[in-house]
């Protein structure tokens, strides 16, 4: 893969040969993640042998990766999940947190291979990237356990006086970044979230991480540059609702941004939400190019949907969209390993 580098002195402590290396490895352990673990539901067995196959990978790489068990309640009763977190040490004690969810959804026939082990991988890719080189800000890679199912491992990592969050200046989170037609950046909603059951409430809506990337993200020439989505009826330009990890970040005064692939310019199930991730007439019963939705609104079943259904495996995927797949993960790994050596 070629880049134009164009921040050059800004990012000179990464080469393009040393990245592409890089990058190739996170395709293929993206994969032996996919081989090894199979529907990884919140507090299942399954997430627990995804958990320790990412210690183990970490450890392989010479990091210390902490497992966080923390317990949550659904309906009354009351499970039990881990993060799994990695303290890179920069020169500065101020912090960016880089956080993605590895559990999957259960029920559907997904796998969870682009919801989310995508994510989760990128995060390993970044540490193999980063974890030898200088950095000006401390790094903590964060894998959400429990997610799915309620947003309960980034609310417990969040409300845990444990991890104390002062020093933090920014959360990414990274959830299904690749899959769909675009590659987006938002930033939280300016209309506040909920924040139910968020300890320290000062919400935090400012866009300066999103900019930052994205600014980053242009510099690169990315061969799938991340762009922000349009004003829709269901979102302000840029704007992302509360659906994910970065949500009890916000809540509690941190600016974030969140990576995500999928299509705003499709008239979804409901309006142009996102939900649906792309054009691709194989995830449709019938789609109508000229009006960006289904043909046949009143009977459609599949959306356009590749996250919560049965296509989200990595054996359907890699069999179609390899190369289409792999190039939007390495945007990922190139776009965030990039952004942390930033001054
Ligand atoms: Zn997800």
């Amino acid at each position: 893969m070629t880049k134009t580098i164009k921040l050059s002195c800004l990012i000179c402590a990464l080469t393009v040969s040393t990245l592409t290396h890089a990058e190739s490895n996170t395709w293929k352990k993206l994969k032996a993640f996919a081989d090894v673990t199979d529907v990884r539901g919140a507090s299942s067995k399954e997430e627990f042998k995804a958990l320790k196959w990412l210690q183990n990978q970490y450890q392989a790489i010479g990091l210390n990766a902490e497992i966080q068990p923390f317990s949550f309640s659904v309906k009354g009763k009351t499970y039990e999940s881990n993060n799994l977190e990695v303290v890179i040490k920069g020169k500065s004690a101020k912090t960016v947190i880089v956080g993605a969810h590895y559990d999957g959804v259960t029920g559907s026939g997904s796998k969870g291979f682009i919801d989310n082990a995508s994510g989760a991988i990128t995060l390993l890719g970044v540490a193999e990237q980063i974890k030898s080189k200088p950095l000006p800000y401390t790094v903590r890679l964060v894998h959400f356990g429990a997610e799915e199912i309620g947003i309960f491992g980034s609310e417990a990592y969040v409300n845990n006086q444990k991890n104390n969050l002062k020093n933090v200046i920014g959360m990414i989170n990274l959830d299904t970044i690749i899959g769909g037609d675009y590659l987006y950046i938002h930033s939280a909603q300016a209309k506040p979230y909920s924040c139910k059951k968020i300890d320290k409430q000062n919400y935090n809506s400012n866009p300066i991480l999103r900019d930052k990337l994205l600014a980053l993200s242009h510099s690169l020439n990315l061969k799938n540059g991340f762009i922000i989505h349009p004003t829709t009826s269901a979102f302000k330009q840029g704007e992302t609702g509360s659906w994910s990890d970065h949500y009890p970040f916000a809540c509690s005064g941190i600016p974030i941004a969140y990576l995500e692939s999928t299509n705003f310019l499709i008239n979804g199930k409901d309006g142009y939400d996102g939900y649906s991730q792309t054009t691709d007439k194989q995830f449709w019963d019938c789609f109508d190019d000229k009006k960006m939705t289904a043909c046949h609104r009143q009977t459609e079943s599949k959306w356009g949907n590749i996250w919560h259904t049965k296509f989200d495996s990595a054996t359907f995927l890699t069999a179609k969209e390899n190369k289409k797949l792999e190039s939007q993960l390495n945007s990922a790994v190139t776009l965030i390993s990039h952004f942390l050596f930033l001054p």
